[in-house]
């Protein structure tokens, strides 16, 4: 089994690159062993490197309300304190003495600059790029811990947050940088929902968009597609399981949909923290199988290969 998805820390500390080390990439490998995963993508969030900092700026100066825009501002500075430069260095060198892990990224979308954030990604050695939407304009919806984030749910209204964030999930999939998307359905994580309709409408959008676009991506590069993989999948993650909204993304219907379609799938815990590595994987796993999964995708140097899994063998 592998978790795509890994992070090396949690959002409520600070990070420094003291703490970007092998012994600490060491400790996540072991705790994945002892879960029976054969490797690991670690997936630190973009806006923790000190290299990136300036997109995030822009797209702060680019929102109006002043409230939210010094909420981001301070957000990132907290969060941009790493080099880049650090961490692919030690990442590369734990590759190198054998550890299983692959080198990547959470790339947090940043509307209208993703022809500059494509290039600077593509000049530092990724196996793997997740793209994820967090934020709609100044609201970052997936903050909890924020009376201001919360209470923009209310003044925008469910329904408006749902169809906001699909348009922004479609510029990230035409943007062509992410190979996994992450988190697809991300926007439910409050467990505030619009109507039974409009969700029902806002779940077959995802799918119709995410399945056209991709099979899109997968054509023009087509000479570069390994077989059963294309450049870009979905992420099955556990992590909505430990969210207001207690659910999986995506949700089934989603997943049965894409499965269907022919997309690949990586599986991914979000982990902020070792103990989360690996979260729940059985119960994931058996939900992908159901559905009629047998392989996983697994990345290097940003192509997808599929990832065989034995029945039954977790
Ligand atoms: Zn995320
Ligand atoms: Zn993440």
């Amino acid at each position: 089994m592998l978790d795509y998805h890994v992070h090396l820390f949690s959002h409520d500390d600070i990070a420094y690159d003291e703490q970007v080390t092998l012994s600490a990439i060491a400790q996540l490998c072991s705790v994945a062993k002892k879960r029976n995963l054969t490797e690991i993508a670690i997936t630190e969030h973009l806006f923790r490197f000190k290299e990136a900092k300036h997109f995030f700026t822009k797209m702060t100066e680019e929102v109006s309300d002043t409230q939210a825009a010094d909420f981001m501002r301070d957000y990132y500075d907290f969060h941009a304190t790493l080099s880049l430069e650090h961490y692919i260095h030690i990442l590369t060198e734990a590759k190198r003495r054998g550890f299983p892990v692959a080198i990547g990224i959470e790339m947090d979308f940043i509307p209208g600059q993703m022809d500059e954030v494509n290039s600077f990604l593509s000049s530092f050695p990724f196996d793997v790029v997740l793209g994820s939407v967090h934020f709609i304009k100044g609201h970052m919806f997936d903050v909890l811990d924020s009376d201001l984030q919360v209470s923009k749910w209310n003044t925008e209204g469910a329904e408006k947050v749902f169809r906001d964030y699909l348009v922004l999930l479609e510029e990230l999939m035409l943007s062509g940088t992410a190979n996994v998307l992450a988190h697809v359905d991300l926007v439910k994580v409050m467990g505030r929902r619009p109507s039974e309709a409009a969700l029902h409408d806002f779940e077959n959008e995802l799918v119709d968009l995410v399945t056209r676009k991709l099979v899109t991506v997968g054509e023009e590069n087509k000479e570069n597609v390994p077989p059963v993989i294309g450049r870009t999948v979905v992420e099955l993650s556990s992590a909505g399981w430990r969210k207001p909204i207690g659910a999986q993304y995506p949700s089934s219907f989603i997943l049965k949909k894409l499965f269907d379609s022919g997309l690949g799938i990586t599986l991914a815990s979000d982990a902020h923290e070792p103990m989360s590595i690996g979260y729940r994987f059985n119960d994931l796993w058996r939900l992908a199988e159901e559905i009629g999964y047998k392989s996983l995708a697994r990345f290097s140097d940003r192509s997808g290969y599929p990832y065989s899994i034995n029945k039954g063998k977790i």
